[in-house]
């Protein structure tokens, strides 16, 4: 039978269009940087000529379409220059993760094959153990703030202003296709090699079509957007973007960006509606808060995900009058995947329940929940769990040269790795990561839930839950916990296992509580159970066990 065609236009979905918003519709709109020597500012209008020069300058360094181009930058404007410059001239923009340890940004940029590198001058130090290290990097171009700096004993350093200075104003942007690269991101690596994630022009455009989406993140030309979360965090979490095609102002921290009284005095002297950020910022934000006696009125959402939201937290959020907006996602998803909205005509006393949840698919995302063991796809009943399973046109379908193959479905589902049950009316409820979910005697333990009991104890800052080798139980519970500084030494195991006995099962209760002065973060600020793991003693078998004393 002879296909019908729809009668529209094929128009390429790429982030040209969100520049061209930006150049036509929101020239006036602020680009804010908070600097070394002071707030820097500028606007989408005057931004927009120096991204055909920076463009230009690309071109001549001889950079062709799907070459990697790599960002070492905190969140500041000529960052978001570069986010503009490199997709829209066909390049793919790498944003290198500034935490990393040498060896591992040395692997992931010979893995990328990046041929250009842009560094803040602030970040010089992380790249120089690299040099010699590198051959794929032809060019070094320095950010420098103030007067560009002698070449710093780098050898093919450029600086970032000279390079645009000699360059033309306009630049005739190439007719792209919507599968191409656009930008790529490493995962984070908690297990093995970082593995690049490889979005194009058509899941970025699609992406930020969501992000903006009422139901989602719903950021709007009104606010006043604070990224807290960095610009190499699987593209801001995408937001940058979005504010360009909503015409949001945009606000940025620069090297300053995880700091809560930096936090606070830019959101208020900027007039900060958004902000968005993992759970352990709004943690260090909502104490600093408490203790300064200072508030944010004007802002509206605070976007919260990377790890789960424990429910201490969204309620001193709540007390504060800031209200977190509670959302789920991974490199691999963009990374939205699902928002917690408390859908129309839920009664009062259910909200704090659905919006501590991961909350509900966001359009556009296919989800499904499947056994570990069987592969079978398990009932949205709230009880069983699975593996969450997603498909979607910002869903990665494989890694950059072709790495762990297995992470894709026979039938095309991405598996993410995260455990999780899901209501029938599609709420998900995040049980742990495989790798953390703690197994004792045959029974699941979710480190998750634990931890999330633990942090709801007066006296407690942070805990992190992990397993450890048990000879009877194969694994148990152990909690490291961190006081609140007026608690420091001033709690018990006994009081946390007491605290406890009425929250969680039994068996659940941790065989230990072990007081800590900072739980261990990643490079993206989440608690960073692989290093509490390589460094735990063992479990105490001999003695009583906490739960049980
Ligand atoms: P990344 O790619 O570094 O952003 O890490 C993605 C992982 O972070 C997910 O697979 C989850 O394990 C975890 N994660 C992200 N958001 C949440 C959330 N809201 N609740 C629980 N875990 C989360």
């Amino acid at each position: 039978m002879a296909v019908v065609e729809g009668l529209m236009q094929d128009y390429e979905l790429s982030l040209q269009h969100v520049l061209w918003r930006i150049e036509r519709l929101h020239q006036k709109k602020e680009v804010v940087t908070k600097r070394d020597e002071g707030i820097h500012r500028t606007t989408y209008g005057e931004m927009v000529p120096r991204i055909n020069r920076l463009a230009g300058a690309l071109k001549r360094l001889g950079v062709k379409p799907g070459d990697r181009v790599a960002t070492l930058a905190w969140n500041n404007n000529r960052h978001l220059e570069l986010y503009y410059a490199v997709p829209c001239m066909g390049a793919v923009l790498h944003t290198l993760n500034l935490r990393l340890f040498p060896q591992h940004l040395e692997f992931i940029i010979n893995d990328a094959e990046d041929k250009v590198l842009f560094v803040d001058q602030s970040l010089l130090p992380l790249l120089k153990p690299l040099l010699g290290k590198i051959p794929t990097v032809e060019t070094i171009v320095l950010m420098a703030e103030g007067p560009a700096p002698a070449s710093e004993g780098l050898p093919q350093m450029l600086d970032y202003e000279k390079l645009l200075a000699a360059e033309s104003e306009s630049y005739p942007w190439p007719k792209l296709s919507e599968r191409m690269a656009a930008a790529m991101c490493y995962t984070s690596g908690t297990t093995g090699n970082p593995k690049g994630v490889v979005y194009s022009h058509r899941s970025q455009f699609i992406h930020t079509m969501g992000v903006l989406q009422g139901d989602n993140l719903a950021l709007q030309e009104s606010d006043s957007l604070l990224p807290v979360v960095p610009m190499f965090h699987a593209n801001s979490w995408g937001l940058p973007y979005a504010a360009g095609m909503a015409g949001s102002k945009v606000v940025f921290g620069g090297r300053f960006s995880a700091d809560p009284k930096s936090i606070v005095e830019l959101a208020e002297q900027e007039e900060v509606t958004f902000l968005a950020g993992v759970p352990t910022v709004w943690i260090a934000l909502g104490a600093y808060l408490q203790e300064s006696g200072k508030r944010l009125p004007r802002v509206r959402t605070v976007v919260c995900g990377g790890s789960a939201v424990p429910q201490s937290l969204m309620e001193t959020m709540d007390s504060l009058g800031l209200r977190i907006l509670h959302a789920w996602g991974m490199t691999e998803t963009s990374p939205l995947g699902s928002v917690a909205r408390v859908p129309a005509g839920t009664k009062p006393e259910d909200e704090l329940r659905l919006r501590l949840t991961q909350g509900r698919v966001a359009p556009g995302v296919e989800i499904r929940i499947s056994d570990p063991a069987t592969g079978e796809e398990l009932p949205w009943d709230g009880v069983a769990f699975g593996e969450i399973q997603v498909r979607g046109p910002w869903i990665a379908r494989g890694y950059h040269n072709g790495y762990d193959p297995g992470k894709l479905t026979e039938d095309g589902w991405f598996r993410t790795g995260d455990v999780a049950k899901i209501t029938p009316d599609g709420y998900i409820l995040i049980v742990d990561r495989t790798k953390d979910v703690i197994k004792s005697g045959g029974e699941w333990i979710s480190s998750v839930e634990l931890e999330n009991a633990v942090m709801a104890h007066p006296k407690i800052m942070e805990a992190a839950v992990i397993g450890l080798p048990h000879s009877k139980w194969d694994e148990r519970p152990v909690v490291y916990a961190v006081a609140k500084p007026e608690f420091k030494d001033k709690v018990t195991q006994e009081e946390i296992v007491e605290f406890l006995k009425d929250k969680v099962a039994k068996w659940w209760l941790p065989d230990e509580v072990r007081f800590i002065d900072e739980v261990p973060k990643t490079s993206v600020g989440k608690f960073d159970k692989k290093v509490l793991r390589a460094s735990a003693v063992p479990i105490k078998e001999g003695a009583a066990p906490a739960a049980r004393k």
